[in-house]
């Protein structure tokens, strides 16, 4: 057992206990790449999304949730999450993710609730108001929605070589989409309904291989702020959760293979996180009971980087 190791023990929940035994000494994973967006089934290891350990307590009965990028990583686990608290699901994800979509939807299922699911292109503004629509429609009305669907694109050249073209993916999933679709979800929110955006510790200390990410993920806190007071008076919260790095296709989708042995070593806790351990954030933040005077606030996950 090796400092590191022996830094980490003792863990103190199963899930941090799982997430502690699927990294290495160096708090991180076998390099490996993926095109993206990226599947699950092609991670080594899996990630943990809960499925052995989320155990729900109904902070959720009977709401109505839309998760965008629900499909996998965080928005799986907290589809599963939500669901065993007792909600009905709605995931939005990429035409590609189609058998990720279907193991979520499966989870969310055996856990007796309804799963949704609606894939589409979220760059599309019409495809964010179809998304909305058809949530709203299909769970017959909603209460909770999760702008979690995002994209990276890590790069070792600078802004001068940044083509317009990576920019607008960006630019267009991180943010547009969630103009777009929060837009044309918010006429259907009623009081005690919320938000959750989905930035992240990029927002706080920002990479240099991700300034067109880090600073979408700047964007999104601000809106999240700032939309809070917008619909404060409508009994209506808005707020965020930060991730640090979280073991999801996202990682290995957009960087490069080797990075990820040590992704999340320099983090205090010393290894990356797995989607499981964000998903209790959301339920507490989407809970109409538990959060019902928090909003505008930006919750970090981050292993223990600071969000301030
Ligand atoms: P993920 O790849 O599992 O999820 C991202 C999802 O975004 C995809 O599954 C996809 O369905 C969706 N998406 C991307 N482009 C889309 C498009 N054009 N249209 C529709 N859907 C689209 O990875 P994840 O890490 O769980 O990412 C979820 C969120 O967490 C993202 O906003 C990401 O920026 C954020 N985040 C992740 C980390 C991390 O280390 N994994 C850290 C901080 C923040
Ligand atoms: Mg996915």
């Amino acid at each position: 057992m090796d400092e590191r190791t022996s830094k980490r023990a003792p863990t103190t929940s199963v899930v941090a206990e799982r997430a502690a035994a699927l990294t290495n000494d160096q708090g991180g994973f076998p390099a490996q790449e993926q095109q993206p967006p990226g599947l699950t089934g092609r991670m080594n290891p899996r990630p943990d999304h809960g499925e052995e350990t989320y155990v729900g307590h109904d902070r959720l009965a009977g709401l109505r949730a839309l998760i965008t990028g629900g499909d996998s990583g965080i928005g799986r686990a907290v589809a599963i999450a939500f669901a065993r608290e007792g909600a009905d699901v709605a995931i939005s994800y990429l035409p590609e993710e189609q058998e990720d979509a279907e193991e979520t939807a499966e989870w969310v299922r055996r856990a007796g609730r309804r799963a949704v699911l609606l894939p589409g292109d979220l760059r599309e503004e019409q495809t964010c108001a179809d998304v909305a629509e058809r949530a709203v429609a299909e769970l017959g009305g909603l209460d909770v929605l999760v702008n979690n669907a995002g994209f990276q694109m890590a790069r070792t050249t600078g802004l001068e070589e940044l083509r317009t073209e990576d920019m607008d993916r960006v630019f267009k999933t991180n943010l547009y989409a969630m103009f777009w679709l929060t837009r044309a979800v918010l006429p259907h929110l009623g009081r005690g309904a919320s938000i959750i955006n989905v930035s992240s510790i990029q927002a706080y200390q920002p990479s240099q291989t991700l300034l067109d990410y880090a600073s979408t993920k700047a964007a999104i806190n601000n809106f999240t702020v700032n939309l809070a007071a917008e619909v404060g008076e409508r009994g209506i919260r808005v707020n965020a959760v930060a991730p640090g790095p979280i073991w999801t296709p996202l990682q290995p989708a957009t960087q490069e293979g080797e990075h990820l042995e040590s992704f999340g070593g320099d983090t205090p806790l010393g290894r990356a996180g797995q989607p499981a351990e964000l998903a209790p954030a959301f339920v507490f933040l989407a809970s109409p009971s538990e959060a019902s005077y928090v909003s505008a606030t930006v919750l970090g996950v981050t292993g223990g980087k600071p969000v301030f």
